[in-house]
């Protein structure tokens, strides 16, 4: 393996930090004397059992999950809880959507199945903006507000929690959970995606208020059944196991995480905002690339830019994988780059990004 491996902007399946990956590689044919891999271990073993245990525990401590929600591991990924959810939570009746990118767009069209739904807000052109809070329609008998925390694609991300609203707050999370705190308690429900932010494709986490547990549609099969998968901890049937080691050897890689007297996700966080303002930077002081979101709501985690060229954007790629730098390549909808800057991107790799996009832009 080199030294150095290469620094992957993917926006999911993404990056893993090294370390977890050479914890994982170490414990593969043996996990801690057991003999066996987790991924050859009953979920119903001990050994296993205190694996769940320990994520589940270092969750709730890094988010301050209240002990009145649920923490549930289920499959599917994302675009699953968009069905997943309405089944759960929209009780046959209202449920209102805040639209503000792709991700958001396809969580509504898939909740009309399940729900009368109606659009909370939409930007009148492009992706580039979240409306005002006061010019939202929000239903007060809605059975949830459903937002989506960070649109991966577009680059656009709530700052702040849109609060103030009748109904429970819903929101995806897939791409921004862990990087910056959260106040768990302003929502309703919070699920994600584990391949951005958090592990391996195959797991997706829910965080939900046990009071909200209980109203299924008898249509809503067992294994999705919020209420069923929590009595039975997350193993009504066989959840993804090792996904779910993988996924908690990140969140002891994040607890042992310091920046300063920060610690844990504050540490993140601070990081975070470092990393994305030196990409903002670059970009905005530059005259080829252009990221044309507005700054009140640009994403810290995902970052789309277009070269004012794009006859560029070839040899733009093509330099970036011959400087270690890969998958920058933009969302087909929205064109030209994309780099995705999840916790586990460290700040070196941001900065040889920015590097490569001055001496790029230096000599074209
Ligand atoms: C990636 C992503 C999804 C889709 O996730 P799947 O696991 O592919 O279903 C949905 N919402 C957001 C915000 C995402 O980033």
């Amino acid at each position: 393996m080199p030294e150095q491996r290469p620094w992957n902007f993917s926006a999911g399946p993404a990056t893993m930090p090294e370390e977890v990956l050479r914890q994982a590689a170490e414990e593969m044919l043996d996990w801690r004397g057991t003999g066996m891999s987790v991924m050859e271990m009953s979920h119903r073993s001990e050994a296993f059992g205190s694996i769940i245990g320990q994520a589940e525990q270092d969750l709730r401590e890094l988010l301050v999950v209240p002990p009145d929600y649920a923490v549930l591991f289920m499959q599917g990924g994302a675009l699953a809880q968009n069905a997943i959810l309405p089944l759960n939570l929209g009780r046959g009746g209202r449920a209102d959507y805040a639209i503000t990118g792709a991700w958001s767009v396809k969580s509504e069209h898939e909740a009309r199945k399940y729900c009368d739904v109606q659009v909370a807000c939409r930007p009148e052109s492009g992706f580039v903006d979240i409306p005002p809070l006061p010019q939202w329609r929000v239903r007060e008998d809605a059975a949830y507000l459903h937002y989506c925390g960070n649109e991966t694609i577009d680059g656009v991300e709530f700052h702040e929690v849109p609060g103030g609203f009748a109904p429970p707050l819903v929101a995806d999370m897939s791409s921004t959970l862990l990087s910056r705190p959260l106040d768990v308690a302003a929502h309703g429900c919070v699920y994600a995606g584990a391949q951005k932010n958090i592990g391996p494709a195959g797991l997706t986490l829910v965080i939900v208020r046990r009071d909200l547990l209980g109203y299924a549609l008898p249509a809503c099969p067992s294994a999705f059944d919020y209420a069923v998968v929590d009595a039975h901890h997350s193993m009504f049937n066989t959840p993804p196991t090792y996904a779910i080691y993988l996924a908690g050897l990140v969140l002891q890689w994040l607890r042992r995480q310091r920046e300063g007297d920060l610690q844990g996700i504050e540490a993140m966080a601070e990081r975070n905002r470092r990393k994305a303002a030196m990409l903002y930077r670059c970009i905005d002081s530059s005259s080829l690339y252009l990221n044309r979101v507005a700054p009140g709501v640009r994403s810290r985690m995902n970052i789309p830019f277009q070269l004012r060229e794009p006859a560029l954007d070839a040899a733009f790629l093509e330099g970036a994988r011959a400087h270690g730098l890969l998958q920058l390549k933009g969302h087909k909808s929205v064109g030209g780059m994309r780099a995705s800057i999840y916790n586990a991107m460290p700040e070196r790799g941001v900065r040889a990004l920015v590097e490569y996009m001055v001496e790029f832009e230096r000599s074209h």
